[in-house]
């Protein structure tokens, strides 16, 4: 097909306006060409908007010395990612370069224009057949596998193809590169299309070759208290963390990757200041596998774009990520996508948007803003594929509202989509007390460890801990009747021992389904006796060493001796406490 050719007739940022003659489509990928002495530096860009034989396009790079007249090839292809095996353990930026190898051809200064394969093309892979000739297969279903670190990594037919192919023949066990033919299928009208180990998929659409979209009714165990009793996620759920700077997202996002019963996590860091995803690139290749005592990198895919890269490869970034988790999700596995943050995503969104003068809704925001959120979460999930086998995706994205105040676009916009809110407080994270999950402003849409019932009955004790609190503020604590002050040392003392949880400990840090329902069945018992201290101070100490002995117990890794010890003491204290 003959490609279509423009030619820059202004640039505006990373904006530009392309005159084309021919044909186009949105969201079409070109290179705008600058020329150089000896060579034409060509700048990946992205139509974003097409207007009478005009394309407004971003340009994913820097436009310096990028001039009126300079010449814009389009390529006939939307951005897209090349998927296979390869990529689990990998850093890439938002367009899918890989960073340490970029890196390593540029030196330290990135430079303009370097466009490195996602995949390495010379790795070579186990391959071995499952699909056999005569076999009728479409898009998503296996003609072969590849051993993939633990997993096994499917070799499909392209997710784009459409309609049935029947396999003509198919290579045998061995090894191959990502670009070798391991399959010959011929479609209904006998054209014969060859399968490699490596597909390509436009990022921003999203992956539906499965069989049946299913409920997300399974709890996704995170290992956090606060979440998986209070505020639970589903596998193939969404959720989001909103929170003011310095609040623990991502320190809970960490710990999140670390321990969510989840087979491969993805990383999307995006838009945050370049020392904070550089700590996030230091910290992760150190953080321990609890599942294989390994490095977690092994089954995790970072994408990363500082705040300090263009803004167009930003708004990128979110889709190539979400588009690695559809990929996993078709090996039957399940996959947690976590974005840090959505709001500097957005902010991409609402810079584009003024380029091209659109009319801007709220502070400013483009007036879609909330259908373009609401698309990104839509692709989690969790599906039956065409083999019956189930994968997920789940989706957990940060906010970074200015000021953490969430009366704005982007919090507000999250809210309606996503099944759980885990609001962060700045007032928790002052007194320290992690993570600071809002025990009262946060919610879920899906199903708790513990029966709602029983959590409800805790929350209730928590909001009026919380009054009592309040009010105590005023009268002081001479002012307020015993019957209040011991429901406020209750709320104190559920916050200590079950909300807050050290993320840095490494027994705390994670809590199995099985402890939270030990925990939970013995502190709901220490909260609903009833206590007859005369002295407040008394009351004070007292509850004290419940919490030091609770603390205790959780600091003592289940299925040893003294796990039994350290409970029973709880319990003891509770029964030498003075009763009505
Ligand atoms: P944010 O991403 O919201 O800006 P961070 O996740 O970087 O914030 O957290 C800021 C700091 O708060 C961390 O460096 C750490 O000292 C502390 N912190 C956050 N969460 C926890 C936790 N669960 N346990 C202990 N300390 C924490
Ligand atoms: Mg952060």
């Amino acid at each position: 097909m003959e490609k279509t050719t423009g030619k820059v007739t202004g640039v505006n940022g990373n904006m530009i306006t392309v005159a084309f003659t021919g044909a186009v489509a949105q969201n079409e990928v070109g290179y705008a060409c600058i020329p150089e002495k000896d060579r034409t530096l060509r700048l990946m860009s992205e139509i974003v908007r097409v207007r009478n034989g005009v394309a407004d396009m971003q340009v994913f790079e820097d436009t310096r010395d990028l001039q009126v007249g300079d010449t814009l090839d389009f390529t006939g292809d939307m951005l897209a990612a090349e998927l296979g095996p390869g990529l689990l353990g990998r850093v890439y930026d938002g367009l899918l370069n890989p960073l340490p190898e970029l890196a390593e051809q540029c030196g330290f200064f990135l430079q303009r224009g370097t466009y490195l394969p996602s995949l390495d093309r010379t790795t070579k892979w186990a391959f071995t057949p499952t699909a056999k000739p005569g076999d009728r297969l479409t898009a998503g279903e296996s003609v072969g596998t590849v051993p993939e670190g633990v997993y096994t990594h499917r070799i499909m037919i392209p997710f784009s193809w459409r309609g049935v192919y029947t396999v003509k023949s198919v290579k045998p066990a061995g090894e191959y590169v990502v670009e070798d033919d391991v399959a010959v299928v011929t479609d209904a009208k006998g054209n014969e299309r060859t399968v490699k180990l490596m597909q390509r998929w436009p990022v921003k659409l999203p992956i539906n070759c499965y069989a049946e979209r299913l409920r997300p009714t399974e709890t996704l165990s995170t290992g956090i208290r606060s979440v998986d009793t209070f505020f639970p996620v589903a596998v193939g759920g969404t959720y989001c963390v909103p929170g003011p700077f310095g609040a623990g997202k991502t320190v809970i996002q960490h710990q999140t990757s670390q321990y969510a019963d989840v087979d491969i996590v993805i990383v999307a860091a995006c838009g945050e200041r370049a020392g904070e995803v550089v700590e996030t690139l230091r910290e992760f290749p150190e953080l321990k596998d609890p599942k294989t005592g390994r490095t977690l990198m092994d089954r995790t895919i970072i994408i990363c774009n500082t705040s300090s890269m263009p803004v167009a490869a930003r708004e990128a970034s979110v889709y190539t990520a979400v588009t690695l988790a559809g990929y996993y999700r078709q090996m039957g596995l399940n996959v947690l996508l976590l974005a840090d943050s959505t709001s500097r995503w957005a902010q991409a969104l609402r810079e584009m948007s003024g380029r091209l003068e659109e009319i801007p809704g709220d502070e400013a925001f483009p007036a879609y803003l909330e259908s373009v959120i609401a698309g990104f979460y839509e692709r989690a999930g969790r599906v039956r594929l065409k083999d019956g086998s189930i994968g997920s995706v789940t989706i957990g994205g940060t906010v970074s509202p200015a000021g953490g105040n969430f009366d704005e676009p982007v919090t507000q916009a999250t809210l309606k989509v996503v099944g759980a809110f885990h609001g962060l407080s700045r007032a928790r994270s002052d007194a320290r007390r992690f993570p600071a999950i809002d025990p009262l402003d946060s919610w879920s849409k899906y199903r708790s460890v513990i029966e709602q019932e029983r959590v409800e009955t805790l929350r209730t004790i928590l909001r009026k801990g919380a009054d009592v609190e309040q009010m105590m503020k005023v009268v002081g604590e001479e002012g307020t009747a015993m019957e209040d002050f011991v429901m406020f040392l209750k709320k104190e003392l559920i916050d200590a021992v079950y909300l807050q949880q050290n993320a840095f400990n490494d027994v705390d840090a994670s809590s199995s389904v099985d402890r939270q329902r030990a925990s939970f069945d013995v502190l709901e018992k220490v909260v609903a006796e009833t206590y007859a201290y005369t002295d407040k101070g008394v009351a004070r100490r007292s509850f004290l060493q419940l919490q030091q002995a609770f603390i205790d117990w959780n600091n003592t890794p289940m299925g040893i001796a003294d796990y039994e010890t350290r409970r029973d003491a709880v319990l003891k204290l509770v029964a030498e406490a003075p009763h009505a």
